[in-house]
């Protein structure tokens, strides 16, 4: 059982596959992919081993791809939430009370469950016009868009929606930008309106419903009312590992601690990825892989004794 279908859970689920286990992914969000889908599937990526730049959503296509052979049983949109200890296994108990019967789990859950930070002036907007993540660009083609916030996954959108929007502005409260420098100098040399100290205070629709314009107030400018069919609240997240802080793992700052093995302090409960912790720890998406490779081998072992650590060559599978 695999829990988060991030970079690394989904790599887990391909090398689950090869050791010839069977394997379900749990994921609370409705993709799979974890950050990179829910935070810059349109990003180029230049750190992946043999990609020389891999965009987000093409590296999750890939991993997917990779683990399909082996048929994992993907439950998005579900959360796990309870884990017990059976005689021979481990129970991990989802909501709405399905539980899954597993040998062995390997927490994947990198930096827990990922909330957006609200846009006040945008309750009750989410899913009419409000979004804070762009999955797919190509359903604003042509659109006014409005994009609130100052940090890097603002301009990263501000940026990717430019070629595509009928307009794109970028309202931030601050008058200084959390975002690289090089990013924003790259928003500025596309022409992208940008509206500092200000803040969305009103959204109205149309006689259909649907997000018409949005109103903003400005310290220089004053009342700004802008056209705007999109507004993507892009002000950060606040992240949690929620029930997993109950599964009596020994974890510090959001991370669960592990040996050399990926093993946490409770039998037959292994992590890797972001949310795994040792000394001199990495947080990256290369990282991970090694370490569910890792973790998946010794739970082979776990589950087989007759089994060897070592996988052999894949390459020899062809
Ligand atoms: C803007 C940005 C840019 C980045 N750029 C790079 C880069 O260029 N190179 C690089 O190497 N790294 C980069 N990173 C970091 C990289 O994305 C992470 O290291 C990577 O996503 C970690 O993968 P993971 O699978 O361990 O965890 P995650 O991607 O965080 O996936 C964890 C998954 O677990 C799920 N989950 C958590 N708790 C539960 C639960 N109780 N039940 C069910 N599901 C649960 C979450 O919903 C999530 O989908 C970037 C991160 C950000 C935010």
């Amino acid at each position: 059982m695999i829990v988060g279908a991030g970079p690394t859970g989904l790599f887990g689920a391909y090398y689950a596959g090869f050791r010839g286990l069977s394997t379900a992914v749990v994921d609370s969000l409705p993709e799979a992919g974890g950050q990179v889908t829910a935070m810059y599937p349109e990003k180029m990526i230049y750190d992946v081993g043999g990609f020389a730049a891999v965009r987000g959503r093409d590296l999750v296509k890939g991993l997917v791809e990779q683990a399909a052979p082996f048929e994992p049983a993907y439950l998005l949109g579900r959360k796990a939430e309870g884990l017990a200890h059976t005689e021979d296994g481990v129970d991990v108990t989802l909501d709405g009370g399905q539980v899954v019967r597993a040998g062995a789990v390997l927490i994947t859950a990198g930096i827990g469950e990922f909330t957006p930070r609200p846009l006040p002036a945008g309750d009750g907007w989410l899913g009419r016009g409000m979004v804070h993540f762009v999955p797919a660009l190509d359903v604003h083609a042509g659109q006014d868009v409005v994009v609130v916030g100052g940090g890097d996954s603002a301009f990263d959108w501000v940026i990717a929606l430019h070629p595509i929007a009928r307009s794109v502005t970028l309202v931030h409260r601050r008058a200084r930008f959390r975002a690289a420098e090089s990013i924003v100098g790259q928003a500025r040399a596309l022409g992208t309106r940008i509206i500092t100290d200000a803040e969305v205070i009103a959204m109205r629709d149309d006689e259909d419903g649907g997000l018409a314009e949005v109103e903003i107030e400005a310290k220089e400018e004053g009342t700004v009312v802008l056209p705007a069919q999109t507004v993507v609240a892009a002000l950060g997240f606040t992240a949690d590992l929620g029930p997993i802080e109950n599964w009596g793992l020994e974890i510090d700052h959001r991370s669960i601690a592990v040996d050399t093995t990926m093993a946490t302090a409770r039998e037959r409960v292994y992590a890797a990825g972001d949310v795994a912790a040792y000394p001199g720890k990495v947080k990256l998406i290369a990282t991970g892989f090694g370490e569910a490779a890792t973790a998946v081998n010794n739970i082979a072992v776990l589950l087989d004794p007759q089994a060897h650590l070592f996988p052999g060559h894949s390459s020899n599978d062809g």
